[in-house]
């Protein structure tokens, strides 16, 4: 591996890109050269259904209107279905990961009326766990039948496995601090969706070490993932990274910017005038 820190950006092109991705691209590059690193582009595309050519190309675009550098040759994930297939063959064997026959229904049957019932840190119900209480002749015979199916972690019997987790979460100017890993906090996580065979989950951890990605700079809201994503590190053999999950940045009613709720893209914001060195303003970079 590299001696030089290295560093990715990974948007998904099921979008344009706004400023909160314009601050996270600007910052992976200011943090990058600050350290004399690499910065890496890789493309999220594991959801086919939802990723269009025209938002990767806008990407590329957009990225070097910003000024943004980045290593060729860009990793797309839809070219690598079986690094991640490959991965979910060494949980499988290790036991660690089940199939799950269940529908959306099925869960929300499962815990219908229940109030209180537990939530992860993006708010979905957490797995009944239905499926992992299936006997192994039942799940056989189910799984014979030929039907794409989802693959959940056996998220208790991994931590137990495991123990104890934590990840060094860095700041600039290099000071460090271990922080507790909780990937309980997921439940028993999707790790192979039915309909493309893989998850951001696993595709993520599996990139970031074929890339030989050292320092992680990414959004807050993706830091209750870092826990489920050390584990699965240290299941699947693979090195640790750093972490630093900056500040999102938020609209005037204080809510995180997103596609769904119409924040003005980046290609906006250039129709309307704006140049790249007032968006580096606007981020504060
Ligand atoms: N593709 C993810 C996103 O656009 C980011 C993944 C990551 O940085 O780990 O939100």
């Amino acid at each position: 591996m590299s001696e030089r820190p290295i560093f990715r950006f990974a948007p998904s092109p099921n979008g344009y890109l706004h400023l909160g991705h314009a601050y996270s691209a600007l910052l992976n590059a200011k943090m990058a050269r600050a350290s004399g690193g690499r910065l890496l582009l890789r493309v999220e595309d594991i959801d086919i259904a939802r990723c269009r050519p025209e938002h990767e190309r806008a990407i590329y675009d957009d990225l070097a209107w910003l000024g943004v550098e980045w290593e060729q040759p860009v990793r797309r994930q839809s070219e690598h279905f079986a690094d991640y297939a490959q991965a979910l063959g060494v949980l499988r064997e290790r036991g660690l990961i089940y199939p799950c026959f269940c529908t959306r229904g099925d869960i929300s049957r499962a815990i219908a009326g229940r109030t209180d019932w537990p939530r992860d840190p993006d708010g979905s119900p957490l797995y009944p766990g239905t499926c992992r209480h299936l006997d192994a002749a039942e799940r056989s015979a189910r799984l014979a039948a030929g039907k794409r199916v989802a693959w959940r972690l056996d998220t208790a019997k991994a931590v137990d496995l495991v123990g104890g987790l934590s990840w060094s979460e860095f700041e600039t100017g290099n000071f460090g601090r271990e922080l507790a890993a909780e990937p309980g906090a997921w439940g028993d996580v999707v790790l192979a969706r039915r309909d493309v065979g893989t998850s951001y989950h696993i595709s993520v951890v599996v990139d970031d070490a074929k890339q030989g990605v050292t320092d992680i700079v990414r959004g807050k809201d993706l830091f209750a993932s870092t826990g489920m994503h050390r584990l699965l590190q240290v299941l699947l053999r693979l090195h640790a990274p750093r972490y630093h999950h900056h500040d999102l940045i938020i609209d005037a009613n204080g809510h995180k910017l997103s596609k769904s709720r119409g924040s003005p893209t980046l290609r906006d914001l250039r129709a309307s005038g704006m140049t790249s060195d007032d968006i580096r303003r606007a981020v504060g970079l």
